[in-house]
């Protein structure tokens, strides 16, 4: 098991990361990018997540869930990471399976 660092740059794109653990801090040490460190453990093959940075005020689909938010080395920018459903290809919230933790927790729509 190791900690690897990944960014995710802060340019209101969806950004695609293949975890195998548990991201364990949010932080950045750069003006615009996020950056996430995460649990890697080798035997454990790797799941896609797609995580998108939003700036304060921005709106943010209902969707998403917040995993950590972070200022920008200026201070000028609070940077938020959010993690959205990496099947949900066309981006309107419904990746089609019965239960996803992001576009159908229970008890939702369907
Ligand atoms: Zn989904």
């Amino acid at each position: 098991m190791k900690v690897y660092r990944y960014a995710v740059p802060c340019d209101g794109q969806w950004h695609d990361l293949e975890l195998t653990g548990p991201i364990v801090k949010v932080d950045t040490r750069h003006e615009h990018a996020v950056e996430v460190w995460a649990i890697v453990r080798d035997a454990v093959g790797p799941t896609p997540r797609r995580f998108r940075v939003y700036g304060t005020g921005h709106d943010i689909p209902n969707t998403n869930q917040h995993v950590g938010s972070t200022v920008s080395v200026s201070g000028t920018f609070v940077w938020h990471l959010f993690e959205g459903c990496a099947d949900d290809t066309n981006g309107d919230g419904d990746c089609g399976r019965i239960i996803c933790p992001f576009c159908a927790p229970l008890g939702s729509k369907r």
